[in-house]
């Protein structure tokens, strides 16, 4: 595994580089000290060798030794290298000694630490016996300052070196930073689009890194959990929406149907009737009723039971069923052993052909058994009505004219049907 540099350890080569640039500042300002220092221990050394001179040159002059003055000076001269200049002239401006020997006064040599012009006094009658004016050079000086200039140029170099590798580092290091943002501010967990990978670093960027891919890892498989669970609670939503879709059909079938025959109920009846009506009315078609209801049923509960009696009620039902022709025909069960049947665009002559119809279709099996035990042939009576329906009167009425159709068959004897004109009353018996 690569190991990489701690941002820790990146900080404090940052801080050693700071330290060298203040310390290149402090190190010039030291030069500078420094030179300051050289020049004034230049002067005092060279205002000490003249207070030396000076007492030695005036009792010399004084004493009109001119040789002895000038083997004084050649000695001073040969030990001081650093003199470029020296001229000692008398009270009366008389050269006495010159330094070099080939030049005849100041202008000819360079310019160097122009230091000392003194006259020179007679320190017993304290009267000015001679001049001296002496030059030193600045070469010393000079090279000096321009080595401390070198130097500090060298540091000021290393340090500018060091900053920019310093810079450089800084930059990769926020570089990656940078990369790493950019990625976590664009990720979408739609789109799952992080896509950088893990790093070998082992660095605190390369934990961030690290850890901020583990969480993108961990965000996108809940998000694709969650997608799943959406999607499964939507087929579930879908799947329930059916159910309950179907548990209301059959609640509304149910409750419009006859439990034991199957048939239609009463309600069912009467939503039906009502439509069909209205619908009788708009196109000016005749609508039947027939009422119907078995021959002393109450004998069968009472010789065969009353179990006997409901396979009974089935078994009429099935055949009312049977013997109807039209989709718009409709057979209810109207109450106990009490049947009812509408039909739409039929006059009272095909209704009382249907009765005819079903009367012969009871017979049919001849031999009605229950549980082994077979049920004497019952009968049915039958009344029946027909009008063409118009907004003054209502269906009601027409069932009230069946139903008295009905009470009329029963009083004529039963299983037969009888027939009332809706208007005239006028009864028929089949
Ligand atoms: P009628 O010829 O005058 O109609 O005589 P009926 O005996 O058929 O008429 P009645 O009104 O005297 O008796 C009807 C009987 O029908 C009484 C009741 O016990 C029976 N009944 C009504 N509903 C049911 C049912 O759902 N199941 C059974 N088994 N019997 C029923
Ligand atoms: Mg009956
Ligand atoms: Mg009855």
């Amino acid at each position: 595994m690569m190991r990489t540099l701690s941002i820790e350890f990146k900080i404090i080569i940052g801080i050693i580089f700071f330290t060298l640039l203040t310390t290149g500042l402090e190190r010039y300002q030291l030069s500078e000290n420094i030179t300051t220092q050289f020049v004034n221990s230049k002067k005092a050394k060279n205002k000490l060798l003249l207070q030396t001179m000076l007492p030695v040159l005036s009792l010399n002059i004084s004493l009109g030794l001119e040789e002895a003055n000038k083997d004084y000076l050649h000695l001073i001269v040969g030990q001081n290298r650093d003199i470029t200049f020296m001229k000692v002239t008398d009270e009366n401006d008389r050269t006495l000694f010159i330094y070099p020997k080939n030049v005849q006064s100041k202008q000819d040599i360079p310019d160097g630490i122009k230091y000392c012009q003194n006259a020179i006094v007679d320190n017993l009658t304290n009267k000015i016996v001679g001049y001296i004016h002496v030059e030193f050079s600045n070469d010393e000086y000079e090279q000096m300052q321009k080595k401390n200039k070198q130097t500090t140029l060298n540091i000021l170099i290393v340090v500018l070196i060091l900053l920019s590798i310093f810079i450089f580092i800084l930059k990769r290091e926020l570089k990656h930073l940078k990369k790493l943002t950019n990625a976590v501010v664009a990720y979408d967990p739609k789109q799952n689009n992080f896509d950088l990978q893990k790093s070998n670093r082992t660095d605190e960027v390369g934990v961030i890194h690290n850890a901020i891919v583990d969480m993108v890892e961990k965000i996108a498989s809940y998000t694709a959990l969650m997608d799943e669970m959406n999607a499964t609670l939507e087929e579930k939503i879908i799947e329930r929406t059916k159910a309950l879709q179907n548990a209301n059909h059959k609640l509304e079938q149910m409750s419009m149907t006859d439990s034991l025959t199957k048939l239609a109920n009463r309600r069912h009846f009467e939503v039906y009737i009502a439509n069909t009506w209205e619908m009788a009315i708009r196109t000016q078609t005749h609508i039947s009723l027939i009422m119907c209801d078995i021959d002393h049923f109450k004998n069968v509960n009472d010789t065969y039971g009353h179990i006997a009696g409901d396979e009974v009620l089935k078994n009429v039902a099935r055949t009312l069923v049977k013997s109807l022709r039209r989709s718009t025909d409709l057979v209810a069960r109207y109450g106990g052993e009490e049947f009812v049947i509408v039909l739409y665009d039929t006059e009272l002559e095909g209704a009382v052909l249907l009765c005819t119809e079903i009367a012969k279709n009871l017979k049919n099996p001849k031999n009605f058994t229950v549980n082994g035990i077979e049920i004497t042939p019952f009968t049915m009576s039958f009344g029946v009505s027909s009008v063409v329906p118009s907004l003054d009167i209502s269906y009601n009425n027409l069932l009230e004219t069946a139903d008295e159709a009905l009470y009329k068959a029963k009083e004529s004897g039963r299983n037969c049907t009888v027939s009332l004109d809706f208007s005239s009353k006028i009864m028929s018996l089949y």
